[in-house]
Parts: C-alpha cells; structure tokens; sequence
C-alpha cells in the first residue's frame, strides 16, 4: 500500500482533480502540486471562478444549453439567423460547433439520444420543447446534428417524423463525420465541413 506523503486537504483535493475527466491518479497529483506551487496566481482566481460559476450556472430554458443567464447568451444573441436551427445531443456537442463557427443559427439540445436498450424514450428528451419552437412557423430548416451513432440516427430518423407536419426543412451533417464519430472528438475543420455540406435527411 502507497504511503500517504501529505495531508488530508492535499489528498482531497487530489481525489476530486482526480474524477475530471481525462484526468487520471497521476496527472490529478501533478495538477494538484500545478496548483499549490502557483498558489496566489492560479489557484486563488481559480477557486474563485468556480465558486462563481457554481453558484450563477442555469439551464438555458429556450435551448437548453448552460450559461450564467437565462435565456442563454446564444438565445438572446439576435444576429444569429432565427431561421436555422441546430438541434445537438448535448451541450459539448453546440460548444464544439461553436468553436468550429461553422453558422451563425440558434441551438436545441436534446439531452441524449432514444435509446430503447437503455430505456430512453422521446419523453426523457427535450423534443416538446423543440416541436414547440417549429410550430408557429419561423425556424425554416431543423439541422440534425447528431452523431454517427446507431442512437444518433434513430433519434435523427423520429425528429424528421415528428416535425414532417410542419412547414420546415430538415438537413443532417455530411461528409468528414466518421460512422460512429463524436462530433466533440472532432477537429473544426472537419466539423465545418460537415455542416456546410449537409443534406436534405
Ligand atoms: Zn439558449
């Protein structure tokens, strides 16, 4: 068994880096040390943004996504075209298409994808909400951007049923999204592609 070699607070705080993702025993220790080493300039502003986001975090009640204000800084954003509509699985999904910049339109998280083998049905999905954004006619084109998954698609193939009573178009992502490819895994480049050359679904 490893010897502990500081005290309870240290090892905490290495515990807890430790979860984040992409963070492993080992890194969360050096980031840990990272940290108490650039005490005044790094860990103090740090704590403090955390403590601030914690506490400001809301869910977007328009989109879904999170922000420190509702409706969300993209919803009130009113250069962004209010004809497009992205609809995304979550909200790293719109953050990687906001990095990408690949259109100036609003966002619609679902929250998931159906999944029947995991018993995630249209209801625990963000889909009235999105049907209630398509209804009164002014979101012209429904831009499934979804990832290349089974789940993906079968979630792409019920939005398309589910809005073909409305006067909109719906499109998907083309080339550069690999079968079974994360869009969040993605390179913007790629990403970018992929959404101006999307095709009618
Ligand atoms: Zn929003």
């Amino acid at each position: 068994m490893a010897e502990r070699v500081s005290g309870p607070e240290i090892e905490r705080l290495i515990q807890l880096l430790a979860r984040l993702p992409g963070l492993g025993p080992r890194s969360a220790r050096r980031a840990a040390l990272h940290l108490i080493r650039k005490r005044e300039e790094l860990f103090g502003p740090l704590t403090e943004a955390m403590h601030a986001a914690r506490e400001k975090i809301v869910p977007c009640s328009i989109c879904g996504n999170v922000d420190t204000v509702d409706p969300c800084t993209i919803c009130r954003d009113e250069r962004r075209d209010p004809s497009l509509l992205v609809v995304v699985e979550t909200v790293a999904d719109l953050w990687a298409l906001e990095r990408a910049a690949a259109l100036s339109a609003r966002y619609h998280v679902l929250g998931g994808t159906l999944s029947p083998l995991d018993g995630v049905g249209p209801k625990d999905l963000n889909l009235a909400s999105l049907v209630e954004r398509v209804a009164p006619g002014g979101v012209k084109e429904v831009i499934l951007a979804v990832n290349a998954t089974v789940d993906g698609q079968t979630t792409a193939h019920y939005i398309t049923t589910l809005l073909a009573e409305y006067n909109v178009r719906t499109t998907r992502l083309a080339h550069g999204v690999p079968v079974g490819g994360e869009l969040d895994y993605l390179d913007e480049g790629t990403l970018a592609a992929a959404m101006h050359a999307r095709t009618e679904f």
